[in-house]
């Protein structure tokens, strides 16, 4: 069977870089095992969910170089969900409960005061046919919950059952099935919380590992009991540490500042917003990749460390710069037109190449172009002996057609005029030309200002 993975986002906002390294680490499991993705929107949740996120979560991932393989909505899957229902109420494994959250807070109380473990007491089971009905007449709904194999034919007895997964990203795994409470799978109002559809879509969609955060170890053990209880194998399983921000805090759906599509927005490169969604938090070195394919290569999921791994925006632009600076023209070009570059001009890969070396954001790019073919927005700057020598060095940009080797001429010449030297020879020219006091090298903008450019710009 191919490695078959998915990743499972409910559809109820836009993803942030935590969800996304989910995604990834999917992601290049799957490249490394020439496996399939499966893109599984969660969206039981019906007054929640919208088709506007699950579109936007599309397209995040096709920014990120993620191509599901197969995309599947669980709220089109009831009549497997519902069949599953049957199978288990068939078996006798899932059950109807009364209790309301008070009477179940109680009970859970009552428990720790005795120094027992506060896990469900399975009490519904005890319900008579009589009682049942006499709570469905008060207008009481059941809530269903699953019978977990923790016991030998006593379920009130219950045995320390421990259930055993090698995790892919955190290695040997065990839970004790005898420490947790039967979980509810259908709600009062007869909606799915999520483990049941999940499980049963992992079985009918063929998933084959099951990559997620670590905030899922807990479900894991009663989930293999419900694929067992279903006739089917348990996939394997992987769970990765969460992100959060810097103060410590997790990430969450609302905080939108680190949502996929303002990142985008704001004008980072999809591989360094990668970069740093898969190995932060790892034992690998945050650097740059090239592409997904590459990090496949060299990327081990194991290399995952346990605890929760800070998210920090300032690492965040300093991979983008990284990138942007190697980034060819080819890549940029269409982000530097939506920018306000125009890229049909003779200048503008040369252009690029002179600028991407001084900015942080492909579209930082746009205010170098307008300083190039418009002109310096300030040249106030320069004022006193500063404005006095820009002016007189004006007269000396040398003859000829303007190259690389003008800066250095006219620099030369600038000097031997004025006695200038360092920083208060070309400073003043700098800001004459660009109106900034830093930014790419003057030798290199020369050439693209041509003479003409060069001399509207005496101050
Ligand atoms: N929809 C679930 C979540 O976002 C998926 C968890 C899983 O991968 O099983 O938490």
């Amino acid at each position: 069977m191919p490695v078959t993975v998915r990743f499972a986002p409910s559809p109820t906002g836009n993803i942030h870089i935590g969800n996304v390294r989910t995604a990834l680490f999917n992601w290049l499991y799957a490249l490394q095992h020439e496996g399939r993705f499966i893109l599984r929107f969660d969206d039981t949740d019906t007054a929640r969910s919208r088709q506007e996120y699950a579109d936007q979560i599309a397209a995040d991932l096709e920014w990120l170089g993620v191509h599901p393989h197969v995309v599947a909505y669980q709220s089109k899957r009831g009549t497997a969900h519902d069949a599953a229902v049957e199978t288990l109420k068939q078996a006798g494994l899932l059950y109807p409960c009364y209790e309301t959250s008070e009477e179940l807070e109680r009970r859970r109380k009552i428990r720790l005061s005795r120094k027992l473990p506060p896990v469900y007491g399975r009490e519904a089971l005890k319900l008579t046919d009589a009682e049942k009905s006499a709570f469905e007449a008060e207008g009481r709904k059941p809530h269903w919950r699953f019978l977990l194999p923790n016991f030998d034919g006593d379920p009130f007895s219950t045995r320390r059952t421990e259930v055993h997964w090698d995790d892919v990203v955190r290695g040997r795994q065990t839970v004790d099935l005898a420490s947790m409470s039967d979980p509810v799978l259908i709600r009062e109002d007869g909606t799915y919380l999520y483990t049941l559809p999940s499980v049963v879509d992992d079985i009918d969609l063929g998933v084959t590992h099951v990559i997620r955060g670590d905030d899922h170890v807990t479900n894991t053990g009663a989930q293999i009991a419900l694929f067992e209880a279903l006739g089917a194998t348990a996939p394997a399983f992987g769970h990765h540490n969460l992100l959060t921000t810097a103060s410590g805090e997790g990430l969450s759906k609302r905080s939108g500042a680190l949502s996929i599509k303002a990142l985008q927005e704001d004008g980072y490169e999809p591989m360094s917003v990668a970069s740093l969604a898969v190995l932060i938090g790892t034992s690998a070195a945050v650097a740059a990749a090239p592409s997904l394919e590459t990090m496949a290569s060299t990327f081990d999921l194991a290399s995952c460390s346990k605890s929760a791994a800070k998210f920090d925006p300032a690492e965040l632009d300093v991979l983008n710069r990284q990138i942007v600076h190697e980034l060819p023209f080819s890549a940029a070009s269409e982000r530097l037109a939506a920018a306000g570059v125009d890229t049909a001009d003779p200048r503008a890969e040369a252009f690029w190449t002179v600028v991407r070396a001084n900015i942080e954001k492909v579209p930082d790019a746009a205010e170098w172009w307008r300083i190039l073919t418009v002109g310096p927005d300030d040249q106030a700057a320069l004022e006193g002996d500063d404005l006095d020598y820009a002016r007189a060095a004006f007269d000396l940009l040398p003859e000829g057609e303007i190259d690389a080797s003008t800066w250095g001429a006219w620099t030369v010449a600038a000097k031997a005029q004025s006695g200038r030297k360092g920083r208060a020879l070309f400073m003043p020219l700098r800001i004459a030309l660009t109106g900034r006091s830093s930014g790419p090298e003057i030798a290199d903008l020369l050439p693209l200002l041509g003479r003409e450019g060069i001399l509207a710009r005496r101050p």
